[in-house]
Parts: C-alpha cells; sequence; structure tokens
C-alpha cells in the first residue's frame, strides 16, 4: 500500500453564533483581538483538513486545529510534506511522523502550524490504517479501555452570571455531570461565578474553570484557595504557559488540580511541566498534536500518575473523532472537552453524525475514524485554494 495523493481543504465555515460566544453575523474583519484573553479570535469556524488517497483507493482525512489561518496549514502539508508523503507506505505512522518533525527539526520549527500540520497528516494515516484492516483506530492503538468518553461542557456563553446560571442548568438537566466556566476576569468576579454556578448544579456536577492564562502566581494561589471550598475540579490555564516553575509553585500552595496543555504540541514540551511536578492533568489538543504523539503524551503522563483530559476546541469532525478514539485507547483519560455550539457544524460536514448522549461521546465504530467527511458540503466551505 502506497501514498498516491494528499489533498488540502483550508475552511471557513460562516456559523450561527461565534466560537466563545457573541453574534457571527457581523459586518467585519474575519480575525479579532479579545483583550481579555489577549489572543486573535476568527468570527468563522474554521479549520484545515487533509485527504489522503493511496495506491489501493483507500481514502483518509485528517484534521488539524486550524482557528485562524487555516490555508498556512495547508500550505505546509501541500508543499513540504505531500513530497515526503508520496509513495510512502501510510502503515509508517511513526516512520512518517519522525520525517515530518525532523523536516524543519534543525531551523527550530518543533512546535507551531509546523506540528499543526504534522497533527492533520498523521490523523489521516490513522484513518487509512483503520480502513485497511477494517478495524477503528482505537483498537489499532491497543484497544479501547472504554466504550465512549465522559465529556465537559465548555463554556458557558452568557453574558452575565444569572444567563450563565440559566445554562448551567439547562446542561445539567439535559444530563451533562461537568462544566467549565471559561473566566479569569479577576479574582472576585471568578469567585462570584463559580459560586453562582455551584448553588445552582449543585455538588454532583463536576466545576473546572479555565482562567486563559490571566493570572501571575499570587493571585492564582488566592483564587485556588477559595475555590477548594467550592469543590473545582481543574485549574486550567492559570498562569502564562511559559511558566513552568510557576506553575509548579502554584501546584505547591493549593489542592486544586493544575491543567495545562493546549498550547503543548509534544512530548518535548510537556516534560519540564513534568519534571517540575508541575501539572495534575495534560491537555494536549489531537487537533494540533496528532494521534500518535498524543498517545506518547498520554503514556509519558501516566507514568507519572498525571492523567490526560485532552482539548478539543474548533476540531470539526476528524478531529473529534480521532480525539474520542484516543481518549478510550488511554488508560488515564479522565474526561473530554465538548463544545456544544462547534458541535452542530462539526456535523454538518459529516455524512453520519459523531453523537454524545447524557455527557458521554460514543466510540465511532466503523473502521478508521468511524466517519465519513462529505465532500460535497467542504467544497462549499473550502477557501479559493488549489492543490498542485
Ligand atoms: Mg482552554
Amino acid at each position: 500500500m502506497k501514498i498516491t495523493q494528499v489533498e488540502c481543504f483550508p475552511l471557513k465555515i460562516k456559523p450561527k453564533q461565534a466560537y466563545l460566544g457573541g453574534s457571527a453575523d457581523v459586518d467585519a474583519p474575519d480575525y479579532y483581538y479579545r483583550d481579555e484573553y489577549r489572543c486573535v479570535y476568527s468570527r468563522k469556524m474554521e479549520t484545515s483538513l487533509v485527504k489522503i488517497t493511496t495506491d489501493n483507493g483507500l481514502v483518509g482525512w485528517g484534521e488539524a486545529l486550524a482557528p485562524v489561518v487555516p490555508q498556512v496549514v495547508s500550505e505546509i502539508i501541500k508543499n513540504l510534506f505531500a513530497p515526503l508523503l508520496i509513495g510512502e507506505n501510510p502503515n509508517k505512522t511513526n516512520v512518517l511522523w519522525s520525517r515530518m518533525y525532523d523536516a524543519m527539526r534543525d531551523r527550530g520549527y518543533l512546535t507551531g502550524f509546523m506540528v499543526d500540520a504534522i497533527a492533520a497528516v498523521d490523523c489521516a494515516l490513522w484513518d487509512i490504517r483503520g480502513k485497511a484492516v477494517g478495524l477503528p483506530v482505537s483498537e489499532l492503538l491497543g484497544g479501547a479501555y472504554r466504550d465512549g468518553v465522559d465529556c465537559y461542557i465548555s463554556g458557558l456563553p452568557a453574558p452575565g452570571i444569572a444567563g450563565r446560571v440559566e445554562l448551567a442548568k439547562s446542561w445539567k438537566q439535559k444530563g451533562f455531570k461537568a462544566i467549565k466556566m471559561a473566566l479569569g476576569y479577576g479574582v472576585d468576579e471568578d469567585i462570584a461565578n463559580l459560586k453562582a454556578v455551584r448553588e445552582a448544579v449543585g455538588p454532583e456536577v463536576q466545576l473546572f474553570i479555565d482562567a486563559h492564562w490571566n493570572y501571575s502566581v499570587s493571585d492564582a494561589v488566592r483564587l485556588a484557595r477559595r475555590m477548594e471550598e467550592l469543590d473545582i475540579r481543574f485549574f486550567e490555564a492559570p498562569l502564562l504557559p511559559e511558566n513552568v516553575t510557576g506553575h509548579a509553585e502554584l501546584r505547591s500552595k493549593t489542592m486544586i488540580p493544575i491543567a495545562i496543555g493546549e498550547t503543548e504540541r509534544t512530548r518535548f514540551e510537556f516534560q519540564p511541566f513534568i519534571d517540575k511536578r508541575a501539572v495534575d492533568i495534560v491537555q494536549p489538543d489531537v487537533g494540533r498534536v496528532g494521534i500518535t504523539e498524543t498517545m506518547r503524551i498520554g503514556y509519558q503522563a501516566e507514568t507519572h500518575d498525571i492523567a490526560i483530559a485532552p482539548h478539543l476546541s474548533v476540531g470539526l469532525g476528524p478531529c473529534i473523532a480521532a480525539s474520542i478514539h484516543v481518549a478510550c485507547a488511554l488508560p488515564n483519560t479522565k474526561i473530554l472537552e465538548f463544545q456544544p455550539s462547534v458541535f452542530e457544524v462539526a456535523n454538518s460536514i459529516l455524512k453520519a453524525p459523531i453523537t454524545v448522549e447524557a455527557g458521554r461521546y460514543h466510540l465511532p465504530s466503523g473502521p478508521g475514524l468511524g466517519v465519513e467527511v462529505d465532500e460535497e458540503i467542504i467544497k462549499q466551505h473550502v477557501l479559493d485554494y488549489k492543490n498542485a
């Protein structure tokens, strides 16, 4: 079996609601800077898909998380990786991962768009591997520890506390047992939000906080200590991601588990957090890391009694399916993220939907990733882009 074709599909989809709330129907540039999160967001749903074809007629789909400029990932795959892949056996996922990672390693491209592009290709290769033998990816990864994975509602995109409380109650009624609030607005405001939601949903719903890297060590410690009485189950992105020692200091001063990892892309980037005992839960995103490397990170974490809770934000189909397979195939998975507004758009590009019921993703059972991308639909959203 040999790879014969690599095609790229950078997508830009206009959703009803923008990611993290707000209206998408704005006549404004696609990209805008959110001061409170110090980060660029898109008013559209963007992603970067790759389709790999083999000489025996198999097709594998992969996806890189590409919330902005998805065409960058496509360019890297088309111009840099395709020549390394054509003619190769897609079963060689480790070998091809190394070849792609090595391609720009000497030049210092150890993360970012480069590894996003590797992740997309790696995901497509695993899809082919599964289809070639008629087995789901989770079985090829060594078998599923569970037939589905619990998930948490990510963010309560309402403007005020009352609105967030109502959203939290409605998710609880739908059977969800875990909610993460996107905060980082200051210690007092964060506590007010968490307290209101805790009172509304009771002790049986797990609550998490994502602070979007907004705190200093001292403020994060103050917040964490006040969160202990609210039974907050993890504190995500408390400090800027480069501050490994700060995370270790924070972790030594609170019982709240520290979660990091959506900015990290390889086991090399997680290792300093592990060495310094700075993390309780790692959160790699399969759309940034790929299946091969996320499995390695999962076992790297397990070796040190650390859990994995994969990040999942604007992945639109193959990325979600790949995340479920990986989450089911690792022994130390705590929970997987669920983005309601993204999920609907994701399923709109698939021939049969990925399903979530009462706070749990079902593990797709078909060969490969177990999902089929609807090529006619994605062609309506693809950026003006020529596959050479
Ligand atoms: Mg986050």
